[in-house]
């Protein structure tokens, strides 16, 4: 079968593989209907986080069950599924608590890769949910913006406290920051302030719900959001990048006894403790436990009540893989969907 490999910085091929095979009872196996390039897979693709050895990518999936382990239970061969970028268990207490990305038994998709025609599962039935109705291609690609960065941006406006009456600043205008600005309207937010300086972006951020436009960043971007709030700064601050620049943005934007919602992949960033001591906000994030909002998020699409495949605005075959990795990099497209 066709699998995206990277060897190294700027070197992603489609190679021929194995497919495959049940390895634990609780495991499924998928046939993968479509995957997607993540911002996460630029840090390699960049050389910022270098690989040991080539590397099956991806851990975004829309899919229909084709192998079921003996101990798997509610899922069932034939199923059209979504399943979380962090295969959990949902049954552990810290799946309990809702934080199923941290499941004691977790398995980072990551580490198995989801940009391939077939993809082993773990923990079907803690994993994955199952779509009923009609899926038209407009709830295809919203399905599988729910794997990541629409469950990621829900987390990310869910841990920022966005709620009616408050007003959002979001750091980031790749598709996490904007699904957060989607999410962050769904939950109510009154203001909603996207930090974007690209046209197409600040277009898909009014889209999906912001109603202000910050070009600034950094101290003169921290500066914008305190004179558009009276000299406070935000209730609630979504970071949906993961620098140095971004977490002090984020930080900074936040009014004390606010939040921040962190959901960039950390690279290199470290805080000053006494400047965290002094700003009196809450800090919440980490990876995003999608699996929580899940079966929310796809009524939410079936309903046609959220649109958030329209970050894709790139569709390719599975084959050109190289050229969606470049254009992601390049910042040509937000988000690019893979096809099988
Ligand atoms: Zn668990």
């Amino acid at each position: 079968m066709r699998a995206v490999i990277m060897h190294g910085p700027g070197d992603v091929r489609v190679e021929d593989v194995p497919a495959p095979e049940l390895v634990e009872p609780t495991d499924a196996i998928i046939r993968v209907d479509a995957a997607c390039i993540c911002g996460s897979d630029l840090w390699p693709y960049r050389g910022i986080s270098p690989l040991k050895r080539p590397s099956r990518m991806g851990h975004e999936y829309i899919g229909v069950v084709e192998q079921v382990g003996s101990e798997v239970r509610d899922i069932q061969v034939g199923d059209f599924v979504v399943g979380s970028f962090m295969a959990s268990d949902n049954t552990c207490e810290i799946c309990e608590a809702g934080y199923q990305s941290r499941c004691i038994h977790v398995v980072g998709m990551g580490s198995i890769g989801t940009q391939t025609e077939y993809a082993r599962i773990p923990w079907a039935d803690g994993t994955l949910v199952k779509v009923t109705g009609d899926i038209t291609p407009e709830r295809r690609r919203s399905l599988l913006a729910a794997s990541d960065v629409l469950g990621t941006g829900w987390f990310a406006a869910v841990a920022a406290e966005a709620a009616p009456g408050k007003t959002v600043a979001v750091v980031g205008d790749g598709a996490v920051g904007l699904l957060g600005i989607l999410a962050a309207s769904q939950l109510g937010a009154e203001r909603i302030i996207a930090m974007s300086r690209h046209a197409d972006r600040q277009a898909l951020a009014r889209r999906f719900g912001a109603t202000d436009i910050v070009e600034e960043r950094g101290d003169a971007g921290v500066a914008a959001i305190k004179e558009m709030t009276g000299g406070y700064g935000a209730h609630s601050t979504i970071e949906a990048v993961g620098t140095q620049e971004a977490m002090e943005q984020a930080i900074r934007s936040t009014r004390a006894g606010g939040h921040v919602g962190f959901v960039g992949v950390s690279h290199g960033v470290s805080l000053d403790g006494q400047e965290l001591f002094l700003s009196g906000i809450h800090l919440h994030g980490g990876p995003a436990p999608v699996r929580r909002f899940l079966p929310d998020l796809i009524d939410r699409i079936m309903n046609d009540q959220i649109d958030p495949g329209a970050v894709f605005d790139q569709t390719l075959s599975v084959d050109d893989a190289a050229e969606g990795y470049r254009a992601m990099d390049e910042r040509c497209a937000i988000k690019v969907m893979l096809e099988f």
